[in-house]
């Protein structure tokens, strides 16, 4: 097979969308940008192609991957039937950050859907994800770009930092707009919700009024109903820790465990909200704020960055950070924020 030894990182314009096609549809890895996080993505129709995602990322065989169309017609090819209930929310949602979990066709490979009989759906917004979709003329498999249980890219140079030499291109649109992952419903019984993103649940419940909200696992032995549902899953390399509670008592907390940590020696990080950052007044502390509380679409977007800006130096030895209320927005970046803290989140 021989792996690429160089990735190059190319501004996402008509001829390197071509190139990208191109690789594409010979059985080549591509990451690309979407709407929610960049994506690596391969022929979902070629099961060689698919496995290449795999080793690429170091990822499991037994986490399945989201299908990527351009276009409604795609459908079919991809989905066995498509109930009602799917079809007024593709009316509603698509294209957007919404993933359906609909009956696989024979024409997906197991290895897309980690042998499960159904497929994760998804028609991304971002033009530069369509335009490759549509120049490849098939639908297009994809996971986050990033290395198995790392932080997902919002960057090229995310993507570029995870996966340097095990991929040959990345097609470079800037910063993804929502920052956080798709959500996922499942509407194959009754409608769960597998994963919070960048549709929330409130929208949702408006045609889904029963809609089930799925605990994510919290126990990494017990089987997964969506792999991806590890509690520690994107991850930054620094060990961080979650305060939950009142905001005042939050920043209580906080400002309290980073003198503590400080005065004992320890080198610390906190990530905060523009609110939070006026109020804690810390010198040696490094401080990275998300942006307003009241701005939860900006504190998405900012999530990721600024969880992987801790892996640079200077290196910190703990990070803290708020938690946000379940709500909108808050319920996924709540969600991500439980994972980058494997857990370890204290009530206040
Ligand atoms: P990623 O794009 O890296 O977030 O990975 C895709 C995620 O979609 C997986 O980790 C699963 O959580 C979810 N997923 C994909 N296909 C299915 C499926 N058939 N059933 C349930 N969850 C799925
Ligand atoms: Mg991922």
């Amino acid at each position: 097979m021989g792996e690429p030894a160089l990735t190059r990182i190319l501004p996402a314009d008509q001829p390197s969308i071509a190139q990208a096609a191109a690789l594409i549809r010979a059985g080549e890895v591509v990451a690309f940008p979407t709407e929610t996080v960049y994506g690596l993505g391969a022929n979902a129709l070629d099961a060689a192609a698919v496995a290449k995602i795999f080793a690429a990322k170091g990822r499991p065989s037994n986490d399945p991957l989201i299908v990527h169309i351009a276009d409604l017609d795609q459908l079919a090819l991809i989905a066995k039937h498509v109930p009602d209930s799917a079809a007024v929310l593709i009316e509603a949602f698509w294209a957007g950050p919404l993933t359906l979990i609909l009956p696989r066709t024979a024409a997906i490979p197991s290895l897309v859907s980690a042998g499960l009989p159904t497929v994760g759906v998804r028609m991304p917004a971002h033009p530069v994800a369509q335009a490759l979709i549509r120049a490849a003329g098939v639908p297009i498999a994809a996971p986050s770009a990033n290395r198995f249980a790392h932080t997902s890219p919002t960057t090229a140079q995310h993507v570029y930092d995870d996966l340097n030499g095990t991929i040959p291109l990345i097609l470079d649109g800037g910063a993804t707009h929502y920052g956080v992952e798709s959500t996922i419903l499942d509407l194959s019984g009754t409608p769960r919700l597998l994963r919070p993103g960048g549709i929330t649940a409130e929208e949702l419940r408006f045609w889904l009024p029963d809609l089930q909200i799925v605990e994510r696992h919290n126990d990494d032995a017990q089987p997964m109903i969506a792999p991806g549902m590890l509690l520690k899953h994107y991850a930054p390399t620094v060990p961080l820790t979650l305060f939950e509670g009142e905001p005042s008592a939050v920043r209580q907390a906080l400002r309290d465990r980073a003198e503590a940590l400080l005065a004992a020696g320890q080198r610390v990080g906190l990530l905060l909200t523009a609110e939070d950052a006026a109020e804690i007044d810390l010198p040696t502390a490094r401080i990275v704020s998300l942006g307003s509380q009241s701005d939860l679409p900006t504190i998405a977007r900012h999530l990721y960055s600024a969880l992987r800006s801790f892996e640079q130096p200077p290196l910190v030895d703990h990070l803290l950070a708020r938690s946000f209320p379940a709500q909108g927005l808050g319920l996924a970046i709540r969600d991500r924020l439980m994972r980058a803290a494997a857990g370890h989140m204290e009530i206040v």
